[in-house]
């Protein structure tokens, strides 16, 4: 694998990209440089005795290993166990094959953090006086840090934050018009998320359409499970539709996206729910699958609709407006729009969704070319749309691998003499 694995930005070795659950750990280990995945793999039930890992080294099959000491140090040490095996140590160069750090996905990193950072005591600590922000989250992140400063002390380990290209945002996009005290006691105001997705895919962006990042006013539309929208002006982000929390904004898989914040008092009131019953009820019980009954897979629901289930229908009718919506308020901060961009497994691959919102968004300058759309964009650089001011695309995204390349790059101040 040697000259494939080696990079030409500072990027020689391998990266081992972790995203830490409250119960699992989702793991790959890849060349920063090319992208290439050398293992990948999960980690389930991590905390009981029923931890199960599930591990794939390419080209090879799918593994499942049972790991009854159940621990985030013990599914990191079994991971780490893997690299021997597959030769990587032993690289004939010495430096092909090494692993240069550790990349954690971290979800909130507060108005602290605006740029992915090295792990240090000080930022483990940052990280965790975030928490309150995303109780869910930070700690299952810290926690992995922790275990790979266990088993591993000494590899450089960076913390990449879901919210950090979106601290660009002027006040006007990030403040909420409620009692000052909310933010200045509290941090209420809007974060935003998906910050890795959007700064890979905007950056591909610029080089499918050779032009610099620094001259395109872009709104990208992550669309995946979680669903936001960001508008992003010569490379920086100056709006989105995620809040404080992951929950605002679109319409999602499971979540509600925005509703009238009335909403609470009045279902207290009236139905008597509890604030617990009322965050689970727009988390995990509406969105796409609250409306559909059918499912919170967008596949499903599709399906579901084109054989005429009337809620189904609803919920994708639901889903574009408030999707179009969203995309054109985005324009506001740009005030003027080069290209809208599609990624996230229902970006990338629903070309009804796309034809739809772009029948929508005529206004913008936007046309469907249908036969690309079709196709994803696969054989056009991207574009989906035909000649206009405005160009619609398809643009893949792949969050691990912006992961790996601010791993790496960050990882060389720490042992300079790795970096070519
Ligand atoms: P996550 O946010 O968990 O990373 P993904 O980005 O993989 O999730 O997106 C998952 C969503 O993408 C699901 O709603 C799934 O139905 C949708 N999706 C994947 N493939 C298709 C497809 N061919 N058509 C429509 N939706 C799709």
């Amino acid at each position: 694998m040697g000259e494939s694995l080696r990079g030409s930005g500072g990027a020689g070795g391998l990266v081992l990209v972790l995203n830490s659950g409250s119960s699992s750990v989702k793991f790959a280990l890849l060349a920063p440089a090319s992208g290439e995945r050398i293992l990948a793999g999960i980690a389930e039930k991590v905390g009981t005795p029923e931890a199960e890992l599930q591990i794939r080294r390419y080209p090879d099959p799918v593994v499942t290993e049972q790991l009854p000491e159940g621990s985030y140090q013990a599914v990191i040490s079994r991971i780490l166990g893997h690299l021997p095996d597959a030769g990587l140590e032993t690289a004939a160069d010495g430096a092909s094959g090494h692993l240069i750090g550790a990349g954690h996905r971290v979800v909130h990193g507060g108005e602290r953090f605006t740029a992915s950072v090295l792990v240090d005591d000080e930022v483990i600590a940052a990280i965790r006086s975030s928490s309150h922000l995303a109780p869910l989250h930070n700690p299952a992140n810290l926690a992995g840090i922790e275990a790979v400063r266990a088993v591993r002390p000494g590899l450089p380990q960076v913390a990449v934050f879901d919210t950090a290209f979106h601290q660009t945002m002027p006040r006007a996009a990030f403040r909420y018009a409620v009692p000052e005290p909310w933010y200045t006691r509290y941090g209420v105001r809007r974060y935003g998320f998906h910050g890795t997705s959007y700064r890979f895919v905007t950056a591909r962006t610029a080089e499918l359409l050779g032009r610099p990042l620094t001259e395109l006013r872009l709104v990208a539309a992550h669309l995946g499970n979680g669903c936001s929208v960001a508008a992003v002006r010569d490379g920086a982000s100056v709006d989105t539709t995620m809040g404080l929390t992951p929950l605002e904004g679109l319409v999602m898989g499971t979540r509600s996206g925005d509703v009238d914040p009335g909403v609470f008092g009045y279902l207290a009131e009236r139905a008597r729910l509890t604030i617990d019953e009322l965050n689970d009820a727009l988390y995990t019980a509406s969105g796409l699958w609250g409306m559909s009954g059918v499912s919170n897979d967008m596949r499903t629901v599709e399906a579901a609709a084109a054989e005429g289930n009337e809620r189904a229908r609803l919920a994708l009718e639901v889903f574009v407006h408030r999707l179009a919506k969203a995309i054109s308020g985005m324009v506001v901060g740009l005030e003027r729009l080069d290209a809208l961009v599609f990624t996230g497994g229902i970006g990338e691959n629903s070309a009804l969704i796309r034809g739809q919102v772009l029948a929508r968004l005529g206004f913008l300058g936007l046309t469907e070319d249908a036969e690309a759309n079709t196709r994803d964009g696969r054989d056009t650089r991207g574009r989906i749309s035909l000649d206009g001011p405005v160009v619609a695309m398809v643009v893949p995204t792949d969050e691990e691998l912006m992961i790996a390349r601010d791993t790496a790059r960050l990882a060389a101040f720490v042992n300079p003499s790795r970096s070519p």
